[in-house]
């Protein structure tokens, strides 16, 4: 008999963003005149920069040719797109190539990236945050069973709320993984660099990781926020970063993104020891994935280009 992974059957009802749309609707329905700001899932509204598809339109044609044609590639991402990221997004802070995984967009990468730690590990989440991270935990089994206040038993929700201007505060217990996502979705909440190192000091204290969302990053403008956890030195032995081009150049519907995994980061075994991460990311990288497509890692590259950045 085929059973069924069971954690399934604990997840809320309704995927989230659909509730969020029923109450808008239901709202705008007797409130026609009001000005509603919708924290519900949204999409880019525009369309891709011309630096974009000229690339795309150009790695076609290679594709029609025997001599230019690509068939699989690096798994990681080609080395044409990885150094440009390190390049423009990670100089002079020790980021190598072997350190970025180029993927499909954040959402799976958020997804899959808690299949390498044990499903003994505790979560720490804030509230409220994009829900991939927490139903992907449910799935895994990290959680209990969804407790009529709406939140799973054994998950930290870190509050983030007017009372506490919507910054998230450390937990009280110590917990393993902790996903935070800055600029958060939805409230737009960011970190400085002060406060962001309370993160990165509390996660090398209590041996846990930081799964740091950083789809929005494009967006910061303060010259003390971090546009990258790993501007805080010692985040290279504590956290995972996760990039999108989605919000960055709206390629919500054309799907790229990448992990940054330094090689220093680590977890404990159940011998004891004491076993690199990014190792066993690879491995499920490689196994489970068989590249962003050539087509689109060229469009990717090309929002590097000065024509890209300034249409971006
Ligand atoms: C949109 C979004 C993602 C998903 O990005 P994709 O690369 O399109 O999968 C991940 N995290 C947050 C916080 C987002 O808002």
């Amino acid at each position: 008999m085929a059973n069924i992974n069971d954690n399934y059957l604990k997840l809320a009802g309704s995927y989230l963003f659909r509730e969020t749309a029923r109450r808008r609707a239901a709202f705008i329905e007797t409130h026609p005149e009001a000005d509603v700001i919708s924290l519900g899932i949204g999409d880019v509204t525009l369309p891709l920069p011309q630096a974009c598809i000229q690339a795309m339109h150009k790695a076609v044609d290679e594709m029609a040719s025997a001599d230019t044609f690509r068939g699989y590639g690096p798994e990681q991402g080609y080395s044409f797109l990885v150094d440009k990221i390190i390049e423009n997004n990670y100089k002079g802070l020790g980021i190598e190539a072997d350190e970025v995984f180029v993927s499909d967009g954040a959402k799976s990468d958020c997804g899959n990236i808690q299949e390498i730690f044990s499903t003994d590990n505790t979560i720490a989440i804030t509230d409220p945050v994009y829900p991939v991270y927490l139903d992907t935990n449910v799935m895994a089994g990290r959680t209990g069973t969804l407790q009529p206040d709406g939140r799973y038993q054994g998950v930290t929700y870190l509050a983030c709320n007017a009372e506490n201007n919507f910054c998230p505060e450390l937990p009280e217990k110590p917990v393993d993984l902790i996903y935070l996502c800055c600029p958060n979705n939805p409230t737009g909440t960011t970190l400085t660099r002060e406060q962001l190192k309370k993160w990165v000091d509390y996660a090398l204290e209590h041996d846990s990781i930081i799964l740091f969302d950083a789809a929005y990053n494009a967006y910061i403008t303060e010259e003390d926020v971090p546009r990258t956890i790993f501007e805080i030195p010692e985040a290279k032995n504590c956290a995972i970063e996760f990039r999108s081009f989605s919000k960055t150049a709206g390629f919500t519907g054309t799907r790229c993104g990448y992990i940054v995994l330094p090689k220093t980061v680590t977890g404990k075994a159940a011998d004891g020891s004491r076993q690199a991460l990014n190792p066993l990311w690879n491995r499920r990288h490689t196994t489970k994935f068989n590249g962003t497509a050539y087509i689109i890692q060229r469009g990717a590259e090309a929002i590097f280009t000065p024509e890209g950045k300034a249409q971006v």
